[in-house]
């Protein structure tokens, strides 16, 4: 008797909280506990929820956490001077500064300030650098490598794979593409000017899809049995959803759902990069 086979879901949760045992586990063996800061500036919801969401995510692991919050009118020179100060700071070994920033703050400023060992976000150009020339000792922006761990997790190689990245933005699309590309996958990469997306999706053996459009990506535009990896945070009525049709695509190819599915592993990869800053530091101090 054949048996049917049925498609999967990539589940972040899961595979982020398989990730902090693991990490928890080495930090408790290490002995010393690496810190992490967050500045944050002013009240908007959703940067509030994310940095809720990474400090219960530290305590879990046992990476101290320190959350320096300004009003949103504060001048950028103090926002400079806080960075500074933390770049400085022996006991603090990772910095992020919470986006989006007020529109008076110039975040091209704010970033380059940021020690590069301690840019735990990846953002610097320093680490931006280290991704381009596909070398292993930056730090990885965290939510493309997060989208990287969780194709390797669920044993799903790149190398030779036809990947299509819907979306070439800074902080996802951008840098998924040089990784994907550094680990030997042909990328195709799609933005809000390519003329006919569905072309460039329907024969991909990987789909990832980071533009921040509902219902962007459709069952039609995807091959049956290939891997949709959904990074798109939208609201609709209310609930959060990603660019993907996920009732749909979940029929035939294997997808990872929003929630539950790249954010944990952007959170995940958020500390081990802590860690990896830490262990870098420490060897250097
Ligand atoms: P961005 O605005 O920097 O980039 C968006 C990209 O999508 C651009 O290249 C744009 O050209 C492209 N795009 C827009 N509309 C398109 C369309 N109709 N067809 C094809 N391409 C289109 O955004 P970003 O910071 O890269 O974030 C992208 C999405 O990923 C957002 O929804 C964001 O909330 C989400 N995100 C999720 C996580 C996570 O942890 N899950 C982390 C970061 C960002």
């Amino acid at each position: 008797m054949s048996k049917i086979q049925k498609t999967m879901i990539l589940d972040g949760r899961k595979t982020a909280e398989k990730i902090r045992g693991a990490l928890a586990e080495k930090i408790r063996k290490h002995g010393k506990k690496p810190k992490l800061r967050v500045i944050l500036v002013g009240e908007d919801a959703a940067s509030l929820a994310y940095v809720t969401r990474k400090e219960k995510a530290c305590a879990e692991v046992g990476i101290e956490y320190e959350c320096l919050r300004f009003p949103k009118e504060v001048q950028e020179e103090d926002i400079l001077r806080a960075i500074a100060e933390t770049n400085d700071d022996r006991n603090v070994h990772g910095l992020i500064v919470q986006l989006p920033l007020p529109p008076h703050i110039d975040k091209r400023n704010v970033v380059a300030a940021i020690n590069e060992m301690k840019d735990v976000d990846g953002f610097t150009q320093w680490n931006a650098g280290k991704c381009f020339l596909g070398k292993t000792d930056g730090l990885l922006p965290c939510t493309p490598k997060g989208v990287m761990r969780l194709l390797s997790e669920y044993g799903i190689g790149v190398t030779g794979k036809d990947v299509t990245v819907i979306g070439y933005g800074d902080i996802v699309g951008k840098p998924l593409c040089l990784m994907l590309s550094s680990a030997g996958a042909t990328v195709t990469a799609c933005h809000s000017k390519t003329r006919d997306l569905k072309s460039h999706t329907q024969n991909a053996d990987i789909v990832v899809s980071a533009a921040g459009v509902a219902n962007l990506l459709t069952a039609d535009m995807v091959h049956p049995w290939s891997v949709v990896i959904d990074v798109g945070i939208n609201r609709v009525d209310g609930k959060l959803r990603g660019d993907a049709d996920f009732e749909a695509i979940s029929r035939i190819a294997d997808i990872s759902p929003v929630p539950g599915g790249v954010g944990p592993m952007t959170v995940a990869m958020l500390l081990e990069n802590t860690y990896e800053a830490f262990l870098r530091l420490e060897s250097e101090a």
